[in-house]
């Protein structure tokens, strides 16, 4: 195996985990926001219960000058009743006296309607203000879960970016470029293992010569995929895995430099 492939291997393995880390990352925000939308949504129900139960105060007040006014309406007429001479006149007065006491009797039923709403839209509120405090205390805890996570998720992705480097450094600079270029325009995956008789990420077969050289330990050449252009590798799954030494280990050694 050619001396940098194997932290080539590690880079391609520290990669995959940092696309990973940091898609985990950029969901964050999004969280937040949904969390947050709860909580308001949950406040708007306050304002609402409100607005109903403050416009049901206003009418009940339009209705008791209601009936103030009516009952000072019969009350007038009842007075003027004594001082009228004719029968007709009577009359007429004896009928806006029971046309006024029919509007106070109207009102008053008006009143009681809204009084019993304004009792409902109190009830309301209040079942309205025990949500919000369910809900923003359930958002207390989410949240802070959330941040547990995103402290823990800004580790990871601090260590992942230390084996990166670890890895780049033990690498010549122009087959980091080499790499990334492929690694760019293969969705972040610029090395494929040989599977069987193929290419592990396109499946196009290789050529038994290539996988020859692959498995020759003092191989020191860099074959490509014709199809799919990666850096092809072979791994000895039957021998000690080196690819678990190499996750399981971090940071590798530091390796001899040749520049
Ligand atoms: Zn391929």
């Amino acid at each position: 195996m050619h001396p940098h492939l194997k932290y080539l291997i590690e880079l391609q393995a520290v990669d995959l985990r940092l696309i990973e880390i940091r898609e985990r990352m950029s969901r964050f925000p999004k969280r937040l926001a949904e969390l947050e939308g709860r909580v308001n949504a949950a406040r708007l129900q306050i304002t609402t219960a409100k607005d109903a139960l403050t416009g049901s105060l206003k009418e009940r007040k339009t209705y008791e000058m209601d009936v103030e006014q009516w009952k000072e309406r019969a009350k007038k007429y009842r007075n003027q009743s004594g001082e009228v001479k004719t029968n007709e006149a009577y009359k007429a007065l004896q009928h806006e006296i029971q046309n006024a006491e029919n509007e106070v009797a109207k009102a008053e039923d008006r009143l009681l309607d809204r009084m019993v709403a304004g009792e409902e839209y109190e009830r309301q509120l209040k079942a309205a203000e025990a949500t919000v405090k369910q809900v923003e205390a359930a958002a207390n805890v989410e949240r802070q879960k959330i941040q547990a996570e995103y402290n823990a998720t800004q580790k990871e992705l601090t260590a992942a970016e230390a084996v990166r480097a670890g890895a780049v450094a033990a690498v010549p600079e122009d087959l980091v470029d080499h790499y990334e270029r492929i690694a760019k325009r293969h969705g972040g995956i610029s090395l494929a293992e040989i599977r069987g008789e193929g290419c592990g990420q396109c499946g196009v077969h290789i050529r038994p010569h290539v996988i020859q050289q692959l498995q020759r330990p003092e191989n020191e050449e860099f074959f490509h995929c014709e199809t799919c252009t990666r850096i092809l590798y072979y791994a000895d799954h039957g021998a000690a895995p080196a690819s678990a030494a190499v996750s399981s280990a971090g940071v590798p050694a530091a390796p001899p430099h040749e520049n």
